[in-house]
């Protein structure tokens, strides 16, 4: 099969690149041309581990190009994907389809004989009608078809997830469309992955109802942490006793400091939005929003709390930025509302994050960037681990305690032992673990 992937960011160049290791014929087509003559030079826009190597890899054997020449990208594909970004529009939280329509318009103008046109961004319900009726009005050939293929693969497991999908959702309208996808997708069938044909706008919804749920069950064990502080209970041993459960499950129950990235924020706005418009009350999800907001506003107060009730003339070190492990994503990452309350304060903030930084310090004014943990320690009152990055899970506590100022561990992931922190001469708060214990 022929490929085109509209979009070069986080899904388009994983899902370009997988698909180009399955053996398909595939061209990359971003409107950046410092991503595209990166990718020509083998640097990656994005950290993901293993992206590197995998491009390179079928870059070499000639099954993967770059360019950002949409009409050169687009001949003789057999489908074309559209992997643009569907951030949340300012003001209300609306999916912004600009790229999207944008993408359409250019691919209508190109298309030199039919093909499928798949969206893979996520977007509300109907998006696949309105880019049909572009792609008609722009003059793309007769016969070319629009289908909805949303994408679940997760930042820091991306190329793990997209080769063992957990299943593979596919829209479409027409037998074509069906046919080709079927194509794309059969050496994933081969390896059992289940595809689930459906109508187009179901598949846009699943995407929205997914992310929703799974935000869901997140603001949920967040909640029930602030209960077992309450009454002296332990929210990791309520989340393996429930989660043990197989009609519960025990993925998404980490209660932490509120889900951030660049998909559960907008993609729940999203989903409020299309109820909205279509009247019809959805008070779980917007109570999900709402608890969540709240969530990443209190983190600060837990370190204020933590180390005495003044922030101001404090230093806080902060260790972990991105809004999870294995990824250099900033977009709405909590660390961004915590830092943002600790200034607000009067603190003085330090940081590390072992790959992010380059995303980060754009977004964070007035926040010192450390070389490691251990610098970050240096002289600070308070140390907060926001993001559990795997070098952060075996800290030789007694030497960062050696080197601070006062001597607090505020760890919103729930990485350490309270007994091993205090051992270490650090007072030690965590998340949802009850001080009765
Ligand atoms: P991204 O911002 O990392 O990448 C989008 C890319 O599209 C950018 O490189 C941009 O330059 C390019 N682009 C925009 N308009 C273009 C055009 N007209 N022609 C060519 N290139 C164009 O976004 P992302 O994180 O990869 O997300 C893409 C979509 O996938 C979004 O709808 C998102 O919700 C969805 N999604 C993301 C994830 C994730 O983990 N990031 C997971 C599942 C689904």
């Amino acid at each position: 099969m022929r490929i085109c992937m509209i979009g070069t960011g986080y899904v388009g160049l994983v899902s370009g690149a997988c698909f180009a290791d399955f053996g398909h014929d595939v061209t990359c087509v971003d409107k950046m041309p410092e991503k595209i003559e990166g990718l020509l030079a083998g640097k990656m826009p994005i950290w993901e581990p293993g992206l590197e190597a995998l491009v390179k890899h079928n870059a070499e054997h000639g099954r993967l190009k770059f360019t950002t020449d949409l009409a050169e990208g687009i001949r003789d594909a057999d489908a074309v994907f559209i992997a643009v970004g569907t951030p949340a529009r300012r003001g209300d939280g609306h999916a912004d389809l600009s790229f999207v329509y944008a993408a359409a318009k250019e691919i209508a103008g190109a298309l030199t004989r039919k093909a499928v046109v798949v969206t893979k961004s996520t977007v509300p319900v109907g998006t696949g009608d309105e880019i049909t009726r572009i792609l008609l009005e722009n003059g793309a050939p007769e016969g070319t078809s629009v289908a909805s293929n949303p994408e679940f693969l997760r930042e820091g497991a991306a190329i793990r997830d997209f080769k063992i999908p957990d299943r593979i959702v596919v829209g479409a309208e027409d037998e074509f469309a069906r046919e080709v996808l079927r194509e794309v997708y059969r050496p994933l069938f081969l390896n059992k992955a289940p595809i689930l044909f459906t109508g187009r706008r179901t598949a846009e919804l699943i995407k929205y109802a997914a992310n929703a749920f799974l935000a869901t069950k997140i603001s949920f064990i967040n909640e029930i942490a602030d209960l077992c502080e309450a009454v002296g209970a332990d929210v990791q041993e309520v989340s393996r006793g429930i989660g043990l459960d197989n009609r519960i499950g025990p993925k998404f129950l980490h209660a932490g400091p509120g889900y951030g990235g660049s998909c559960f924020p907008k993609d729940t706005l999203a989903l409020l939005q299309t109820a909205e418009k279509e009247g019809v009350g959805m008070r779980i999800v917007n109570s999900v929003v709402e608890v969540n907001d709240a969530r990443k506003a209190a983190m600060a107060d837990r370190v204020r709390e933590a180390i005495g009730g003044e922030l101001t003339g404090k230093k806080v070190g902060v260790l972990g930025l991105t809004f999870k492990p294995n990824t250099d994503d900033m977009r709405d990452a909590p660390s961004l509302a915590l830092i943002k309350r600790l200034q607000e304060g009067g603190a003085e903030v330090i940081a590390f994050d072992p790959v992010g930084r380059e995303q980060a310090e754009p977004m964070l004014p007035g926040v010192t960037f450390a070389e490691d943990a251990y610098k970050v320690a240096a002289g600070a009152d308070a140390l907060v681990l926001v993001t559990e990055w795997d070098e952060f899970r075996a800290l030789d506590l007694r030497r960062l305690a050696g080197t601070m100022r006062s001597k607090h561990l505020i760890d919103l992931r729930n990485v350490y032992d309270r007994a091993d922190v205090e051992r270490a001469g650090l007072s030690y708060r965590g998340i949802g673990r009850g001080e009765r214990q």
